[in-house]
Parts: structure tokens; C-alpha cells; sequence
């Protein structure tokens, strides 16, 4: 293996090879987890209106406190029927357009109902509870950046300012398979030798999060003619992600074959614990991505290294790994040689949240891993990170 890439400098080769996904137009119905490619912009100003916060009576706020006839009525939905009146008030509903001349709202609760004319106890102020017209946005202004990977606020904002389509990218098509003679599906018989095949379920879901549609290919034999076929197949994909076989035992196919269809290999050894043999190369605009096999090293690559490249080839502006910021419940021992992301249960506590690394931190633990809510990044290093001290971990789940 040659010498060993940081975590940055892997990350920072992987990104530079991300080339941008088609644009296609998405009904915002269908839009949340994409990521948008052109500006989404305001069609009307919001509210179009001066709208009224509160059911009460519009009035002018000079006029108040007093007894005022009321001059007409405004349900939501309808235009006022004219400038208010000097001396009068005006019924208006919540989201009701607030009359010209009017300049506040009196909430109905604050009145006195006397019939054709309302009592207002108090003196209002000046503009309490109008939202005035512009008051969110103005019209074609942006109201999401592109970059940006919509959430359901953002999905809310585009329906309020009248956008019912928008530009987003194109989701990437991503294959994966999973490599070993010794992996049986889940539902299947175990015969002796074998294990539960995981990791294919487990990168889908992890890259699912991520924008990927999904294609799970056949469990893969340790014989080149399956690698052959498979990663043949795959390779049509937009990114192809493999699970085991690029370690350096005689039954590790993966790269020989991969360079044989014409992958260029871009990285082999990343500085990172678990799943130190990550390989990553191109085809084309395909990006290929080979995790090692034991489920916590194929998790943590997943996350670490391809869900950012997939944000990445969507156009995302933050493609991440989101590292957030903790406390280190215990003593964490630094590994000199390789970065580590510790499986860990996140409490919250008084000042932030602290994190608890699990019991069983070896790469085939995947059960334990299970258990935890972190990956804690634990940079390589001499001697320890002390309990107490900052540390910045990834959320699971
Ligand atoms: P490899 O990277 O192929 O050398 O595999 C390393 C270890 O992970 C071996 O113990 C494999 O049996 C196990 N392993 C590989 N792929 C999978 C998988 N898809 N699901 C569960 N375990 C796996
Ligand atoms: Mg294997």
C-alpha cells in the first residue's frame, strides 16, 4: 500500500473529481432532498398584502381608545371593500387585508361588541398587528440560494412565494455491490463459512440521505469472472460504490478488475481507522468507490467519503461530512498513525453534548455500532484527548 492520505487530502481528491449532475425541472411537491441548481425566486411580495395578525378591528391608531361604528366587514380571502372611513372601524379577520387608512389592528379580544359600533379599550399603537405588505420577502428576490439542499421550510417558502416548480440537479444513479464468497442475504439459509451479508443495506441507507437512487446489485463471488460482470454493470452507474476486496489478500479483486474495465485510480490508503484500505478512482464521470469490507470501515467510508461526493455531484454548496461540536466524556486515546471516528451515544448536558464512546469499537462490531448515535473524529496524534475536552463528531441516523 503506498503511504497513507489524511482524511483532508482524500476527502479534498475525491471532491475535485465530482463532476455536476444534469438539471432538471421538480414540482416542489417532489423537491425536498434535492439540491437546487438555480436561484429560486419570490413571484409576489409577501404578504402580497397588508394583512392583519389578528382577528379585531382595523382602525387608525390616533382614533383609539373609543367607540367606533363599524364600517364594514373583512373575511380573509376578499379585497377590502375601500379606504376605512375617518372615525370608523372595519371587522377583519386573521390574514384579512387591512383597509387603506387603517394603521392597526385591535385583537378582538382587547373590544367590546356593542352591535354597529365596537369599543376599544385601549390606545393602539401604530402598526401593531399588521404584517405589512414585503414584510418576508419582496418580489424576485431570492428566496433559496442554489447550493442549497431543500428542507421542508425551504419546500414551504417556495409554495408561500408562488413557485411551484424549481431547478434542481438531477438525483445520482448509484450502484452498489458487495464482494465475498462467504455473504448470504438476509432470508437466506446460512451454510458453514458464511455470514449475513450487511453492507449493501447499510450504504443504501446511508447514501439514500445523501440523494442517491439506489441500485443494489447481486452479492459478488471471489472469482474475477463475477468481478468482471459486476462491476462491468455497475461501472454504468453515476457512482459505483463496492464493498470488500481491496485489502491486500489473494481474494481482493476489486482494483485489479476495476483498472482493467479502465478505472484510473485516483486513492488507495487513507489515513483513517476504521477503513484505512479505501480506494476511490474514475471512469468517465463515474466515480468509484471501494469500501473494505468489515461494516463499521464501510459505514464510516459511506459517510465520511462518498454521501460529500454525491452532494457534491448534486451541486451542493455545504457537501459535508456536518461535523458538529461535543464534549469528550471520557479519556480518548489518539492513534499516531490514523484518524478515528469512535462509535459513541451523544447525552446532552448542561454545557453541550457530551459523548460516550460504546463498548466494541472493532470494524466487524457492527451490532455495537448500532448502539451508538456519533462517530466521534478523533484527529491522529501522540497521548490522549482528555474527558472534557472539545471534539467534533458526525450525527448517525
Ligand atoms: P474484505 O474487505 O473483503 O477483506 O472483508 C473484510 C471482512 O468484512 C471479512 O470478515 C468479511 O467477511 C467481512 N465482510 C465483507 N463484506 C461484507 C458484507 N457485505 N457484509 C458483512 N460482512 C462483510
Ligand atoms: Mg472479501
Amino acid at each position: 500500500m503506498p503511504p497513507l492520505l489524511s482524511v483532508e487530502e482524500a476527502q479534498a481528491r475525491i471532491l475535485e473529481r465530482a463532476q455536476l449532475l444534469l438539471v432538471e425541472t421538480v414540482a416542489i411537491e417532489d423537491a425536498a432532498g434535492r439540491v437546487l441548481r438555480e436561484p429560486a425566486r419570490s413571484t409576489v411580495d409577501l404578504p402580497p398584502f397588508p394583512s392583519s395578525a389578528m382577528d379585531g378591528f382595523a382602525v387608525r391608531a390616533a382614533e383609539t381608545p373609543g367607540e367606533l361604528p363599524v364600517a364594514f366587514r373583512v373575511p380573509a380571502g376578499t379585497p377590502a371593500p375601500g379606504p376605512l372611513p375617518p372615525g370608523t372601524a372595519a371587522a377583519i379577520s386573521t390574514g384579512g387585508v387591512v383597509p387603506e387608512g387603517a394603521d392597526a389592528v385591535v385583537p378582538v379580544e382587547r373590544t367590546r361588541d356593542l352591535g354597529a359600533r365596537v369599543a376599544l379599550e385601549e390606545r393602539a399603537e401604530v402598526g401593531q398587528h399588521v404584517r405589512p405588505r414585503g414584510g418576508d420577502v419582496r418580489e424576485d428576490d431570492v428566496v433559496v440560494e442554489a447550493g442549497v439542499r431543500l428542507g421542508p421550510a425551504h419546500v414551504g417558502a417556495l409554495a408561500a412565494v408562488g413557485v411551484a416548480q424549481v431547478r434542481c440537479s438531477a438525483r445520482p444513479h448509484v450502484a452498489v455491490l458487495a464482494t465475498g464468497s462467504e455473504l448470504r442475504p438476509a432470508g437466506e439459509r446460512l451454510a458453514p463459512g458464511q455470514i449475513y451479508e450487511s453492507n449493501r443495506p447499510m450504504v443504501a441507507a446511508a447514501l439514500a440521505s445523501g440523494g442517491a437512487d439506489v441500485e443494489l446489485l447481486p452479492v459478488v463471488e471471489d472469482t474475477e469472472e463475477a468481478h468482471r460482470e459486476a462491476l462491468e454493470r455497475g461501472l454504468e452507474a453515476d457512482v459505483l460504490v463496492t464493498t470488500g476486496g481491496v485489502s491486500m489478500g489473494r481474494h481482493d479483486l476489486v482494483r485489479a478488475i476495476e483498472s482493467e474495465l479502465g478505472v484510473e485510480e485516483v486513492l488507495w490508503g487513507v489515513a483513517v481507522k476504521p477503513g484505512k484500505p479505501l480506494s476511490f478512482g474514475v471512469r468517465g464521470a463515474t466515480l468509484v468507490f471501494g469500501l473494505p469490507g468489515n461494516p463499521v470501515s464501510s459505514l464510516v467510508g459511506a459517510l465520511v467519503f462518498v454521501r460529500p461526493a454525491l452532494l457534491a455531484r448534486q451541486g451542493a454548496t455545504e457537501p459535508g461530512p456536518e461535523l458538529e461540536t461535543g464534549i469528550a466524556g471520557t479519556a480518548l486515546r489518539r492513534n499516531t498513525q490514523r484518524d478515528e471516528f469512535l462509535r459513541a451515544r451523544r447525552v446532552a448536558a448542561r454545557d453541550g453534548v457530551v459523548l460516550e464512546p460504546v463498548s466494541g469499537q472493532e470494524s466487524h462490531m457492527i451490532v455495537r455500532a448500532a448502539s451508538a448515535d456519533a462517530l466521534v473524529h478523533v484527529p491522529r496524534g501522540d497521548g490522549e484527548i482528555p474527558a472534557g475536552a472539545t471534539v467534533r463528531y458526525l450525527k448517525l441516523g
